[in-house]
Parts: C-alpha cells; structure tokens; sequence
C-alpha cells in the first residue's frame, strides 16, 4: 500500500509525479503529496488530505518548477489521514524530502533515541522518525546522503520502498527496498521511480525491478548505480522491457475500472489460458510446473496460502487439487500462516496467490516455507513483482493491470489457472483420466464466450439491484465449489458498497446464522446443478419458511427453484469445477450495482487500497 513516484529528467516533474499518483492512487487515498527542488533551488512540499484532485488543487497556485522530485499517495499506518501525516516527510532541517512505503516496526525506539538528540517531530508516521534519522547520520558522520541511507537501513527494522531527494544536490534521488516494491524507468536522459510499473510505461518500457536490500543512486544524466545495502560492492543491474500497454490503464468509456474489469473478462481469461491448452483440448501446459514435476509428484499435500480474494480463490483450489489430484490441501490466511510456528517440512508444496504479487503477509508466508525447505510456486498477476522473484518457479494469470481495489478479473484468472495446474498434475500423476481432462479442459476454453452470455444479466441485475440497495445485511450461500463464490460474492458486496454481508456454507446456516433471517435480509443463493443441488434447494426452502427473500444463481433451464426463489439469474452448464468461474459475474455485478447505487466510490472504497504491503 501506498504509493511512490520519483521523476529526474529534463521535464517538469510536478506533471510527471500527479500522472503517476492518480495511476497509483488504487494503492491508497488517505492524503498525497510531491516534493520537488524548483528552479530557485528550493525544496517545496504540497500534500493534502484525501485524494490526487485535493493536491492538484491545493498546489494549483504554488510553484511547480523544478526537473526533480517525489510523491507519495498514502494508506495510512501510523497517524490518523491528515494533512500532516501526509508524505513527503522533511528532515529536521528541511534540507531532506522522503516518501516511503511500508512500516517501520522499531520506529519508537529510533524516536525516542532522536528525541534525546533534540529532535522534533511534526507527524505521527514513522517515516518521519526515519528521515530524521538519516539526516542525523549525515550530520553526525559527516558522510553522503547515500552513505547515511546505507547505514540507516542498518538500524531500520520493518519494510520499507523509500526515495529522498536532498535540497543541496538537485541532481540526485536515492532511493531504497526492503519488503515493499520498488521499479525504476530508465528513459533518454532521465529517470523515473514507482511502486509499481503503471506511472513508467508511457515514458519508457525498460524498467528496473530493486530487490531487497538495494540502494539506488539516481543521478541526472548519469549512468544508474545500485548497490546492496550490505555489500560495498555494486550490483548488477538488469534491464527488464515491459509488456504493458497504456489503454490498459485507462478506462475505456466504462463509468469505473470495475466494470470495466468485469467487462474484460472474456478477454483476459482468454488470454490467461492461451497457450496452455494444446489445440486438440487434450493437454494442459503449464512450463513452471512441468519443469518441476517430481516436486508437484512427490508431495504429500500442497499448502496455498493468500489473503482476501485470492484465499476464496484458494479454496476453489483446494477442492479442484484434491477431486483431480487426490493430493491433500491446506489453505492457509498468509497472516496467520506465517505467526502459527507452522509445520513445514521439505517435501511440502506451497502455493502463493497473490494478484499483486506483493502482498506482505504472503511474501512472508513463502519464505518462511522456503527457509524449511518446501518448494515454493507463486501464482500472480503483476509481472516482476516480488513474489514471482521469491519463488522457486509460478505461473502468472495474465489478465493485465487491475486497477479497481475490489478484485474481480483476478479472482477468474487465478481460479483458471488453478483449474488448469489441477488437470496437469492430475494428468501426470494419473489420478484423472484423459478424459475427464478433455472434457474439463475444453469446458474451460468455453468460458470467455460463456462469461460473454451471462453479460445478457447485466440489465436484470442492475434493476434487481436497485431492489436490494437498501437492505443493511445479506448472506450468501453456496455449498462444495461455490461455497468460496458465496465468500467471494459477500466480500466483493462489503467492500464496495458498506453493506454487511455474510458468506457461508448453505448447509452450516441451520447452525446458527438462520436466527438472523427475515424479511429485511435477502439471501444470495449459487444453487448449480452440482451434486449437491437438492441439498442446496432444501436451505432455499429453510430460508423462505423463515420469509426471508432469495435471490438464486441457477443453471440454465432449472424451474424448481425459479418456483421458489424470489429472483433467479441463469448461467450456462459447464463443468462442476469450473462453475464459479460462471456465477462470479452475477455475483460482481450485483455487488456493483448496489454500490453505485449507494453512491459509493466503487474503485477506491473507504479504508481500502490494493497491493496490501503491509501487515
Ligand atoms: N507507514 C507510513 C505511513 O503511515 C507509510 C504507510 C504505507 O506504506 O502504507 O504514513
């Protein structure tokens, strides 16, 4: 979370630094800010609470001059959103700027110790402390603004992706990771810094990805040099060329990126599975996994660990391990993972689904797997991102940039993929017959042109939405396969629309949460002709007995529960296991609809950002 942007070059910074932050503005919108060194050689910081456009405005009469600068947008960790709080930091003697991205966990002891120093601190963030610290470093050893940073990240404890500019060299950024992103954007005589690849790529396609532990020493003109924080020497850079293109940063004629997004999907699951199933349907081919077949042979149960939508993904993926692999599944929260002193051993197979490929507690989770010897496999979206470099091989999704903090063309995309490793190792392991695989495998090649049939509900559900906009709780059912649809359907309702929302097992409900059924809460059924269908139609018949309202997601064709249900949404027949690919879109759309309804703001929902790098 958070954003960070960097500009040296020969242009005006402030129209490179604001493109950049509205690109990142999905990473957090607590309060923005630039700093740049203008013309006069003064070091000017704007920031505002709330979003970009604040910013824009504020600085609108302010001088913008200046070829070099910083900016931040903010998910605030420390210190309520406030103007204050808001990045870039100054140094005690205003002579340094900072942004940063991520935490620093000994942030009280560093203050407390600067303090005794005569140092005073305006904010409540952490990134203050450790501005002031590097500006201490400088002072006190005399020593470049590099060095200090160097001997900073000695004393740090926490994650951090930082960039400082320094009021008396207005020809250098430094900047600096560990456990938060960090691109740089190597164009004709400038250069250009980001927490992820968007702000870069309509200046220049070759990008650098910092790992860990790097130091970057940007200076004007000159050749880029990075070193290793904990080495004197320098390290070598390489040049990656991205494959992103701009229209996928925008939004193309749709109101928001969500829908836009929902829209997509035909396309990007095409795309996710192009290449991946051979033409005669019968072969799935998935490099990363071929390459370690015996890891994925010889494993007695596969552990996937993720967080929020990507863990409803996982547990489509533990049902679709274990019916076609007949290996053993975990799914594990990375959050609690990674604090549990859980038992890994070598051997052990552990997946990271992770959209961002950035996701803190995931990254966590897989280290802590690999340093016990598992093999680590990520699945994720963002190319480059740290987790595809952590691991010891993966798949991406390819469903290009998701822009819209709620997941949507993500959760397809990994699901699809889980589908596809399943057949392969399966098919390898010869716990599913080639048949099957056909079968299954072509049911998945029909899935964008199904998805672009159920697009028909779009009217439906936007007036069935306008029905349900003011109800204050709903639940959502699903049992085998779609019971994570029903967990993924109830979160993608919470998180853009504020309205609570429970998923659960439709069978568990009789346990407790059917005390809660009336007719002010409606019921969000996936009642597929699956092998568990008349299990499912009897829980719709417990929640019309209690006169509660039920709003069902059936099979093409299914009159018994049209006659029950209050509302009913077809999708297409297709193969069991592929099924939540399919009433994943009723489900977004609802969510969707009701939201824009409420008025909220869809692709930037309250407390929300994506890329979650922070625990
Ligand atoms: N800890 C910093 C703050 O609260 C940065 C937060 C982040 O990266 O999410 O301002």
């Amino acid at each position: 979370m958070c954003g960070i942007v960097g500009y040296i070059g020969k242009r005006r910074a402030y129209d490179i630094l604001i493109q950049g932050l509205h690109r990142l503005e999905y990473r957090g919108y607590d309060s923005s800010g630039v700093a740049m060194i203008s013309e006069d050689g003064e070091l000017n910081i704007y920031k505002a609470k709330g979003k970009v456009e604040a910013l824009e405005h504020f600085a609108a009469s302010k001088d913008l001059s200046g070829t070099i600068g910083i900016a931040h947008t903010r998910w605030a960790t420390h210190g309520e959103p406030n103007d204050i709080n808001a990045h870039p930091h100054f140094s005690q003697s205003g002579r340094l700027a900072m942004v940063h991205n991520g935490t620093i966990e000994n942030y009280s002891v560093l203050k407390d110790a600067l303090s005794s120093h005569g140092y005073n601190f305006i904010s409540q963030t952490d990134t203050e402390v450790a501005v002031h610290l590097i500006e201490y470093i400088m002072q006190k050893n005399n020593c470049s603004l590099f060095d200090a940073v160097r001997e900073a990240t000695k004393r740090i404890v926490g994650a951090y992706a930082i960039a400082i500019v320094d009021k008396q060299n207005p020809d250098q950024i430094i900047a600096a990771r560990q456990s938060s992103p960090l691109v740089i954007g190597v164009g004709e005589g400038e250069y250009f810094l980001a927490s992820d690849a968007t702000p870069i790529i309509e200046y220049t396609n070759k990008v650098i990805y910092l790992n860990d532990g790097d130091i970057a020493v940007i200076n004007r003109g000159q050749e880029l040099k990075v070193f290793d924080s904990n080495s004197t020497s320098e390290s070598e850079i390489k040049i990656t060329e991205l494959q992103m293109s701009i229209e996928q940063l925008e939004k193309g004629g749709y109101p928001h990126f969500m829908l836009k997004e929902i829209f997509e999907q035909p396309k990007t699951l095409a795309d996710c599975i192009s290449g991946r199933i051979s033409a005669d349907g019968k072969r799935v081919t998935l490099s990363g996994v071929i390459e370690h077949k015996e890891k994925f042979l010889n494993t007695n149960r596969i552990i996937i660990v993720a967080c929020g939508t990507s863990w409803h993904a996982a547990l489509i993926g533990k049902h679709l391990f274990e019916e076609f692999c007949r290996i053993p599944v975990v799914v594990e929260y990375a959050s609690e993972f990674r604090y549990s002193n859980p038992v890994v051993n070598p051997g052990d197979v552990l997946i990271a689904l992770s959209q961002s490929g950035e996701t803190a507690d995931t990254l966590a989770a897989l280290e802590l797997a690999k340093a016990n010897g598992a093999f680590v496999f990520g699945i994720c979206n963002v190319i480059g991102s740290s987790i595809p470099r952590a691991t010891h091989s993966g798949c991406y999704i390819h469903v290009g940039p998701e822009i819209g903090v709620a997941s949507t063309k993500a959760f397809t995309g990994q699901v699809t993929v889980l589908a596809m490793m399943s057949l392969l190792i399966g098919q390898m392991k010869g716990t599913v017959s080639d048949e099957v695989v056909a079968n299954v495998a072509s049911d998945i090649r029909r899935v964008p042109a199904l998805i672009k049939d159920i697009f028909k509900l779009n009217d439906k559900i936007e007036e069935l939405a306008k029905i349900f906009t003011y109800a204050h709780n709903f639940l959502y059912l699903g049992r085998g396969y779609n019971y994570p649809s029903a967990l993924e359907g109830a979160l993608k309702l919470k998180e853009i629309s504020y309205i609570h929302a429970e998923g659960y097992p439709a069978a568990e409900m009789k346990h407790g949460t059917i005390a809660l059924i009336d007719n002010d809460m409606p019921s969000v059924v996936i009642a597929i002709k699956d092998n568990v269908y008349e299990k499912t139609v009897n829980n719709i018949q417990q929640v019309k007995a209690r006169g509660g309202k039920v709003v069902a997601i059936v099979t093409e064709g299914d009159t018994i529960v049209a006659d029950m249900a209050d509302y009913v949404l077809e999708v297409p027949q297709i193969a069991e296991c592929l099924t939540p690919l399919l009433t994943a879109i009723p489900l977004q759309l609802l969510a969707y609809y009701i939201a824009v309804n409420k008025g909220r703001n869809v692709d930037q929902p309250r407390n929300l950002a994506k890329s979650v790098t922070v625990e």
